[in-house]
């Protein structure tokens, strides 16, 4: 009885220490990291020192007990200052206790600690499984059996093997074996137990709601934010009730139908849900659904993410009716417009754009370098810039368009096109096409009127001569350049003419009558003036007529004025008021000194006194008066 006894006493230390190690084990993590194979140490020293306490036969006068269990668990689980402590209590009660077997009992001590330790050095923490355990197992066994082998004599090994060693060997790896296995799954938990926090935690935090269904549809685990989206007070009163509880029943159906159809299918299903919230706004949700098995692989469940989209689903929404928009302004606007990347290469054109350039509409599709368009438009004919080397336009033009500013060009087909590039944000450029033709067409119009409504200004209605305003700023220009010119100017000629009697003419012919003579004697004074090429023939004012003579001498000056008086005598117009019976006109001429000349004023009233001269002396005649000579007004 006393080795059952004492066997199962050893077996019971072995199931305590391994409990006391297995229960305190939650309060053994909170130890610091090198006190915890202390404490392992000191249970197992416990352990040790009971177990010797209580030795059991096998065979009388040899007594064992199961220290190297404790020695080796120590060894292994908890390394070097683990094993200290029952290593030490072995041995200090194993010397103690003397006999023959000392010798022995402290070499199986020192070789189950040795062996354990060498497998604990192999193993790296965390890595500790079943089968590792038996090897642990294994070599107790053998380290606590082996002196057999030399302290037992050849001839006894037939009784003391069968009867000691084997049963002890058994149950040193009997107890080593199940005392692992119980802290190796004692680690186990705790770890899952920690990995479970983390997932908890993780959960929890996470802003997507995430839960769990049984196949009823029944929450069976769920998160804050899926309490939050059911507008549940906390995640406890949302367990155990279904999306029917929460929604109006035709949405829970909707939902319901969905994660049945996912538990006929057995497969993950990821759809888009859009519903009115609880709150009466629509809500986009994007969720996974999965279904849950148990070990059998059966479907007991599901789980499902939900993330909330509702405000990228009005993003996306925006976007695509800004998009819709802006085609729609692109496609709708009148001017062509396209789209370069920095290199050239087209990126974006509306049909506009096309339609301006027909010749070359084929090849102006997006992907197609600007270059090559260019290119093609001159050999095509297209553009009108015709040159000996195409190349150099082909560069020179793709430089202009890539460069932000406004420029118009010519096509070959008479349209002008104007071109206004910006800068793209992306370091392209964006360039909008515009025919102007229409507005270059009135540009050049309103040249030609510009131009005609100039000569207007200067030009007098009835004669087409040039008119007064004219005439006075073409004096002063060449009375300006007389002065300048100095030595080499050989003087300014003026001469005023004058129609004689023609108040009589009116009087007798009528004024239409005199209008028409009027211009028939400008008509040949300016034909006769024509002998000097840079002659300004002018009507002064009335029936008065002025002519510049730049750079002429005194005798070019009064012949050139004989030639005109002759001129309209010549024409012989009829004039019954006049004694001469025909229109005649008198001249005073004027000249401005070759050395500096005269002021403009001096020059006229020189004319004027002349052509008072001329009236005085007959009419019909040429007179010159005296420079400076005083404006007589007496004749007007
Ligand atoms: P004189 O030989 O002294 O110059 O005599 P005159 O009658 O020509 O006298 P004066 O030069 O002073 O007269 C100018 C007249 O010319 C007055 C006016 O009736 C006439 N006259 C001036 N301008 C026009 C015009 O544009 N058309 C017509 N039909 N007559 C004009
Ligand atoms: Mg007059
Ligand atoms: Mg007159």
């Amino acid at each position: 009885m006393t080795l059952w006894n004492n066997l199962l006493g050893n077996l019971a230390v072995v199931a305590i220490c391994t409990s006391l190690l297995t229960l305190g084990n939650p309060w053994f993590a909170r130890l610091h990291r090198r006190a915890q194979p202390l404490a392992l140490g000191i249970i197992m020293a416990c352990g040790t020192a009971c177990v010797m306490l209580l030795p059991f036969q096998f065979l009388t006068g040899v007594y064992l007990d199961l220290r190297y269990t404790f020695i080796g668990i120590s060894a292994f689980f908890g390394g070097p200052i683990a094993v200290v402590l029952p290593l030490v209590t072995a041995l200090a009660m194993r010397i103690s206790a003397g006999g023959t077997g000392v010798a022995t009992g402290v070499v199986h001590i020192l070789l189950t600690a040795g062996s354990c330790l060498i497998l604990w050095r192999l193993t790296k923490a965390g890595t500790v499984t079943a089968g590792r355990l038996v090897t642990v197992a294994g070599a107790v066994a053998a380290s606590g059996t082996v002196g057999f082998v030399f302290t037992v004599a050849v001839s006894r090994w037939g009784v003391v093997f069968p009867a000691v060693v084997a049963p002890f060997a058994s149950v040193l790896f009997v107890s080593t074996t199940f005392s692992g296995l119980a802290i190796l799954q004692e680690r186990r938990r705790v770890l899952i137990t920690n990995e479970n926090r983390i997932y908890r935690a993780i959960i929890e935090a996470l802003p997507d709601c995430l839960n769990a269904k049984d196949l009823d549809g029944r929450f069976i685990a769920a998160n804050p934010a899926t309490a939050a989206l059911m507008k549940a007070p906390s995640v406890s009163t949302l367990l155990g009730k279904s999306d029917a509880d929460f929604y109006p029943a035709e949405i829970a159906a909707e939902f319901h139908a969905v994660e049945q159809d996912l538990i006929r299918q057995g497969k993950p299903l990821m759809v888009e849900q859009k519903f009115t919230g609880l709150d009466g706004r629509d809500v986009w949700l994007a969720t996974l659904k999965a279904p849950i098995r148990d070990e059998r692989g059966m479907i007991t469940g599901l789980v499902t993410h939900n993330r909330e989209i509702t405000e990228q689903k009005r993003t996306e929404l925006a976007l695509a009716t800004a998009r819709t928009r802006l085609a729609d302004a692109v496609s709708s606007m009148a001017d062509g417009l396209a789209m370069f990347d920095g290199r050239g290469t087209l990126l974006f054109r509306n049909e506009q754009y096309l339609a301006l350039f027909p010749l070359t509409a084929d090849v102006r599709d997006v992907g197609t370098s600007l270059k090559d368009v260019l290119r093609l438009s001159i050999e095509r004919g297209e553009d009108q810039a015709a040159s000996t080397c195409p190349e150099d336009t082909v560069e020179r033009s793709f430089a202009t368009f890539m460069t932000p500013g406004t420029r118009q060009f010519r096509l070959a087909d008479g349209r002008w096109i104007e071109a206004r590039t910006r800068h793209a944000t992306d370091g392209g450029a964006m360039i909008v096409f515009t025919d102007v033709t229409a507005a270059k067409e009135a540009e050049v119009d309103l040249k030609v009127l510009n131009t005609h409504l100039a000569g207007l200004a200067t030009t007098d209605a009835l004669t087409g001569l040039s008119n007064r305003r004219a005439f006075d700023l073409a004096l002063d220009e060449m009375t300006r350049k007389a002065k300048e010119a100095g030595e080499a100017n050989a003087g300014l000629g003026l001469l005023m003419i004058d129609v004689d009697r023609f108040k009589a003419y009116n009087d007798t012919y009528g004024h239409p009558a005199g209008d028409a003579c009027l211009k028939a004697i400008a008509a040949c004074l300016a034909e006769a003036a024509s002998v000097h090429p840079d002659a300004v023939v002018a009507r002064y004012g009335g029936e008065e007529i002025a002519v510049i003579l730049p750079g002429v001498g005194e005798e070019q000056a009064l012949h050139i004025a004989e030639r005109l008086c002759a001129a309209v005598r010549g024409r012989m117009m009829p004039h019954a008021g006049s004694d001469k019976g025909i229109v005649t006109v008198s001249i005073g001429v004027a000249l401005s000194s070759p050395h500096g000349g005269q002021r403009r004023d001096d020059l006229l009233t020189e004319a004027d006194s002349g052509l008072y001269s001329a009236k005085a002396l007959g009419r019909d005649q040429v007179q010159r008066a005296a420079p400076h000579a005083p404006r007589r007004r007496a004749r007007r």
